[in-house]
């Protein structure tokens, strides 16, 4: 074998390598670019974006700019204007330090800048293109600089190649605004995709108005301040009531000294003062700023500097996890907790929104009609999409003649440990007149509803016990499912089209999707803004608003997922709306609601889980019962 050489990287080879670990998609540049003009002193900074950032990302400051001289420094690796000593690492005050960001971004990139100090007369224009620099011209430009990436990655096609669609990258470079934006709430913010204004953020006085620039009134509405201070820590922001939560931690936006950070223990503290309080798999949101003397973090272990090393990170846990379990405390969090959204019934839900409670009775109705309908919608004459079928005003329900398919099929069992038994089918079992509702339990002839939540129902075999919500949420999602493949969706055409006004990234997820959206019979179009309009939406949703519904739908698709798979955003898409329209736990159900339920719980496989996976149903067999009652 011949002797290796050892040679010393050209600064090119070196550069990459380091732009690698900073830059590694268009919303790293713009994270960069923004804490560069925040560092510079800035009062008002626009982000300009095309196609995700691929093609074009500016950012225009009004700061200090930069001088003739230095500029070459600027874009030089290991060069910067913020520290000096190995000391000041642990002193610093400004958001970069590490002179590396505009070394990397050039390397990779086609790198336009143009600044001016308030001190010159005139600019100065410089372009790098991977890593060379190019002429320095004199220019006519305001004080402050302008950076403008283009080309991203344009010499390192396996990064160009790993970037994903327009809207995925889209969304990254919003989350690093986002984050910017909502530590910044003195600064005037903008941001412009493919000539639309996402957002335009005057400076505010109040930190929750910024919070609801982003993220709505009604999150606004549920904020609970936080305000603590213990020696030289102080915790203050926001955090929300349980009513919001997600199902991922990135709503947890927590800042450091003014600096976006990931800490896991902190998320876990969060989580910990949640506890009891949100179902499992729910996150809560939080907006909390960490000011800390900058001695006690090392902000220099993480090349974007994402997330920081305390020197005593368990007296910082135990200060969130105490705030908030303090504040908790002194909150009444039953009386705001009371309308989480999905164990709330129609009822309570129609009451808060101030509809009339019959009209939402009513709806639920025919929701339930809707479920009863299967046989007849999808026969051979059913609706089709394009015939649509508008859902009949009538009220009292008349539920056609049931016939389950293969009624005596085993059913996997469910239930508890103890209580998993075979439970099959009733069979054809004869359908014999209700008996009158008497007292506080509505009851069917196949079963009987207990605290407007369980139903109870026999068979040959034993007994299950089966929750209302779970069950019709599955039956819905099954027929919905079945539906969609076969083009017999009814969908329900509004006569005024509603406007629903959302946040910029969410409007553009809508309208990206509207494709998709137009399967599921959601039609929606742009109104100019931030407004869509929604003109047709699913017959079973009728007793959903079409904003909630909309709303909802956006969590879906920006949600945990990377690049989802259109099919798998589908299957949320059923799955959040078939929860939406489903009865739930507290509704009364009327004798012939339970029949319905009860005779399509045969109909489909696993009807054991709701599509969230929690038991519908527990069945106690026969065998069961008499060892309980100790007969065997
Ligand atoms: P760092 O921010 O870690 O110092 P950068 O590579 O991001 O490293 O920037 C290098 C230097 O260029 C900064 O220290 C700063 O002096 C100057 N600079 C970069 N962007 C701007 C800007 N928008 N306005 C003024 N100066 C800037
Ligand atoms: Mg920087």
């Amino acid at each position: 074998m011949d002797q290796p050489v050892i040679r010393k990287l050209s600064t090119g080879v070196v550069n990459k390598i380091a732009a690698g670990e900073v830059i590694e998609r268009p919303s790293s540049v713009v994270k960069e670019l923004l804490e560069n003009s925040v560092d510079a002193g800035a009062a008002r900074i626009d982000l300009t974006v095309r196609q995700g950032g691929t093609e074009l990302i500016r950012v225009s400051d009004d700061g200090c700019g930069i001088s003739a001289e230095q500029l070459p420094l600027a874009i030089a690796s290991h060069a910067t204007s913020k520290i000096q000593t190995a000391d000041d690492l642990f002193q610093v005050q400004s958001l970069g330090f590490r002179g590396e960001a505009l070394a990397s971004i050039s390397e990779v990139s086609h790198l336009s800048i143009r600044s001016r100090p308030a001190s010159a007369d005139a600019g100065i224009e410089m372009e790098v293109v991977g890593g060379r620099v190019g002429d320095q011209h004199p220019c006519g430009v305001p004080v402050g600089t302008t950076m403008e990436v283009r080309n991203l990655f344009f010499n390192t096609p396996v990064r160009r190649r790993f970037l994903r669609t327009t809207q995925t990258e889209m969304g990254h470079v919003t989350e690093s605004f986002t984050r910017i934006a909502l530590a910044q709430p003195n600064l005037h913010m903008t941001l412009r995709h493919n000539d639309r204004v996402m957002y335009d953020l005057p400076p505010v006085d109040r930190w929750r108005d910024r919070i609801v620039a982003f993220f709505g009134a009604a999150l606004g509405e549920a904020l609970i301040p936080i305000d603590s201070t213990r020696g030289d820590i102080t915790l203050r922001g926001y955090v929300a009531d349980p009513t919001q939560s997600r199902g991922n931690n990135r709503m947890q936006y927590l800042l450091l000294n003014g600096r976006y950070i990931r800490d896991r223990s902190l998320q876990h503290a969060l989580g910990e003062a949640y506890r009891g309080l949100l179902l499992t798999g729910r996150y809560p949101l939080a907006f909390l700023q960490l000011v800390i003397p900058p001695e006690m973090v090392d902000v220099n272990v993480h090349p974007a500097k994402l997330e920081v090393r305390f020197t005593d990170s368990r007296q910082l846990y135990s200060i969130l996890l105490g705030t908030l379990r303090n504040k908790f405390l002194t909150t009444d969090l039953t009386a705001r907790a009371a309308v989480d959204s999905e164990e709330e019934s129609v009822r309570e839900r129609a009451v808060r929104a101030g509809h009339d409670p019959s009209e939402a009775q009513r709806h639920r109705q025919e929701t339930m009609r809707w479920t009863a309908n299967r046989s007849a919608a999808d026969g051979p004459n059913g609706d089709a999409l394009s015939s649509e079928s508008v859902v009949p005003t009538t009220t009292g329900p008349s539920v056609p003649p049931f016939r389950p398919f293969g009624g005596d099929r085993p059913i996997p069992a469910g239930g508890g440990p103890e209580l998993s038994a075979e439970y099959h089918g009733t069979g054809d079992a004869t359908v014999r007149p209700d008996p009158p509702h008497s007292g506080p339990h509505a009851r069917s002839a196949r079963g009987l509803q207990v605290q407007n939540r369980y139903l109870v129902t026999d068979s040959d075999d034993g007994l299950t016990i089966i929750d209302q919500h779970a069950l019709h949420e599955r039956i819905l999602y099954e027929q919905l499912k079945q539906r969609m493949a076969a083009g017999t969706l009814e969908i329900q055409r509004l006569l005024v089209p509603e406007p629903v006004n959302m946040t910029p990234p969410e409007t553009s997820a809508v309208l990206e999707n509207r494709d998709l959206l137009a399967q599921l019979g959601i039609a929606v179009e742009p109104f100019g803004g931030d407004t869509v309009l929604v003109s047709s939406y699913p017959a079973m949703l009728v007793n959903v608003v079409p904003g909630d519904l909309l709303r909802q739908l956006v969590e879906v698709l920006i949600g945990p997922e990377r690049d989802p798979q259109p099919s798998d955003l589908v299957d949320s898409l059923l799955h959040m709306m078939s929860c939406k329209a489903a009865v739930k736990a507290g509704d009364f159900l009327a004798p012939e609601e339970i029949s319905t339920l009860l005779d399509q719980r045969h109909l489909f496989h696993d009807t054991h889980h709701c599509p969230h996976g929690r038991p519908t149903a527990l069945v106690f067999s026969n065998a069961e019962l008499d060892k309980q009652f100790k007969r065997i």
